[in-house]
């Protein structure tokens, strides 16, 4: 998993002096915050951004900033952030902005395994990824005159959601889509939402155990708050309201806790072993924290209809715990679990099979 060159800059690290870098954005306070609680030091790299709202949370402030103008001036800051003994958490934000190419290239220790995001970052190899782990997705639609219910068409990248829109025939599709950007159509799933945030961890030993070694956990579940939709039906019917020029959009404005029914956990479990076992079939194995984004229908069926591979904004509710986190520890967040992960790593001398 771990390159040449990055395993030969991580060997040369001082365990004592390891510093979690990530971007100023999305998931860094808790990010920082959970380094903190594990006695690690932490480093912002802030990309033409007002850092003040950090001084308003001291104990998610990083130690130090780095600032740049562009982000693509990340690059040129390797050699800074090596001197520094960083290991980069990438959230989504982090692979989004800087771009997938230059990340992969980017030789600074990052935490987890960058070969997945060659399954990632492309709705089709994710689909051949979990479908082949056996895991239930919405039905794709490839083309759009075979439209012959409400679907969703999306377009690429994790773009928080803009751009989906809702279509119910190929007219509609047709009035909505935009043809330079690459999308898919899929079936709409009517259900409730869950987003289940997952940790895997090849180092642990104790608890439930996957079969080709490691274990998996499975730390808070939310549910994104989406504007407009979530708050449409207050204004009348779809029809009556397109009419008047409201579309409903999907753009992600924050994250609500949840928990599922337990008699569920067992399915949530399947799932999650299902695609870390896959994911070391197909590219070495998925490490740390990945989220399986859901819909529950009301035959209490889980369709899973996009995976992230590394921390996500929905787990920011949980930064002092979540119910389930806390039946593991208490207080654990996954910003904090992967500052934990990372210190076990340097302690067992395994770190190279955390990060790449
Ligand atoms: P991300 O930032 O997660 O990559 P995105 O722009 O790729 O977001 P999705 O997460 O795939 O978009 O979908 C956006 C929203 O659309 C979801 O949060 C969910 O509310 C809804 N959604 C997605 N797929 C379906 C589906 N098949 N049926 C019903 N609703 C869906």
């Amino acid at each position: 998993m771990v390159s040449n060159r990055v395993k030969k800059i991580i060997e040369e690290y001082d365990p004592s002096k390891v510093t979690i870098a990530t971007l100023c954005s999305h998931s860094s306070m808790q990010i920082f915050h959970g380094a903190r609680k594990e006695g690690l030091r932490s480093l912002g790299i802030a990309v033409d951004r007002d850092t003040k709202f950090y001084d308003a949370f001291p104990l998610a402030r990083p130690d130090e900033f780095i600032r740049v103008k562009d982000y693509a001036e990340i690059e040129d800051l390797a050699d800074e952030l090596v001197s520094r003994n960083a290991i980069i958490v990438p959230h989504g934000s982090f692979v989004e902005y800087m771009g997938a190419d230059r990340f992969g290239n980017f030789d600074v220790p990052s935490f987890g395994n960058r070969e997945v995001l060659k399954w990632e970052s492309d709705r089709s190899t994710q689909r051949r990824w979990l479908t082949s782990a056996g895991i239930k997705m919405p039905q794709e639609i490839r083309d759009a005159k075979d439209i012959d219910r409400p679907v969703l068409v999306k377009y690429s990248g994790a773009k928080g959601g803009r751009g989906a829109f809702i279509a119910k025939d190929y007219m509609e599709f047709k009035m909505a889509i935009d043809y330079t950007q690459q999308h898919t159509i899929q079936e709409y799933v009517l259900g409730t939402r869950y987003y289940f945030h997952y940790f895997y961890s090849p180092l642990r030993t104790n608890g439930f155990k996957l079969r080709s070694g490691g274990i998996l956990e499975m730390l808070s579940i939310d549910r994104r708050d989406e504007s407009n939709i979530d708050e449409l039906y207050k204004l009348g019917s779809t029809e009556e309201l397109k009419r008047l020029g409201f579309f409903p959009t999907f753009v992600v404005t924050g994250n609500v806790p949840i928990v599922i029914r337990e008699s569920l956990l067992p399915k949530v479990f399947e799932m999650g072993d299902a695609t870390v076992e896959k994911s070391k079939e197909l590219f070495g194995g998925l490490v740390g924290p990945f989220a399986l984004e859901t819909i529950v229908t009301d035959q209490l069926d889980i369709k899973v209809f996009e995976i992230s591979t590394r921390i996500v904004a929905g787990t920011n509710p949980f930064v002092n715990g979540s119910p389930y986190s806390d039946m593991i520890e208490s207080g654990l967040s996954t910003g904090r679990r992967i500052a934990q992960e990372v210190k076990l790593g340097f302690q067992l001398g395994r770190i190279e099979e955390v990060v790449s």
